[in-house]
């Protein structure tokens, strides 16, 4: 069964998401990881986020491995380029308004459904923006993350300190989750929006565990 959860930055996806791929021994994949990856490969290598010649070329020779266990003990890196784990330089506020390019580039956006689609064999739980319109348009069940923008600022704040005591000032974050989202919405391929067919589960103000309820409670019976 393929679980799509889409929306935008800081709206719990991915808490979420694990909890219930653990929940249910499911994989979790997290399709940011692979705009990610490019944009950090982009960047070590020197090639313009607007370069699309030069992205093509880099993404037909890099080999993306994301960990897919949802379990927060996971063994090995949680995102790697040709064997050299990444998953801190992934996660740096620096990289969003690269982030933001890249992925809005159509031709990146086209050479990553398949990889995204390959990490998703088999029972699990998927992260993104549209994943419920073009990755799986075809899951069985399609989760719409909203909340607003504040409190999605507020808990990227809560994620970053967590991760690496990050220094990152608030107006920094502001401008990373609202330029992000903004972009996100706005671009022409693939824009964040839920599919006709998503449940939209507006989760403002409500607990981790309300939201995770809510979520087990819509699943299909299987
Ligand atoms: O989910 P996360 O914040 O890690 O995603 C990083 C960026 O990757 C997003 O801001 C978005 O531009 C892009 N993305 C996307 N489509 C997806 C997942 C992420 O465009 N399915």
């Amino acid at each position: 069964m393929i679980i799509a959860i889409d929306g935008p930055a800081g709206s719990g996806k991915t808490t979420i998401g694990r909890m219930v791929a653990d929940a249910l021994g499911f994989a979790l994949v997290d399709t940011g990881l692979f705009y990610r990856a490019v944009t950090v490969e982009a960047r070590r290598r020197g090639i313009a986020a607007d370069d699309v010649t030069g992205l093509r070329r880099m993404l037909g020779e890099l080999r993306i491995e994301i960990n897919t266990s949802p379990s927060a003990g996971r063994a090995g890196p949680l995102l790697s380029i040709d064997g050299r784990d990444i998953s801190g330089a992934a996660h740096d506020p620096a990289i969003a308004a690269e982030l933001s390019r890249i992925s809005g580039i159509p031709e990146v956006r086209r050479l990553l459904i398949e990889p995204q689609r390959r990490a998703a064999s088999g029972d699990a739980v998927i992260l993104g923006r549209d994943i419920g319109t073009v990755i799986f348009p075809d899951a069985e069940v399609k989760f719409f993350f909203t909340a607003p923008a504040a409190e999605r600022v507020a808990r990227r704040r809560r994620e970053l300190d967590e991760a690496r005591g990050s220094a990152t000032p608030d107006a920094v974050l502001e401008q990373e989750v609202e330029a992000r989202d903004r972009a996100d919405q706005e671009r022409e391929v693939a824009p964040l929006r839920p599919a006709t067919d998503a449940i939209i589960v507006a989760t403002e103000s409500k607990s981790v565990r309300q939201v995770f309820d809510e979520v087990m409670a819509r699943l299909p019976k299987h």
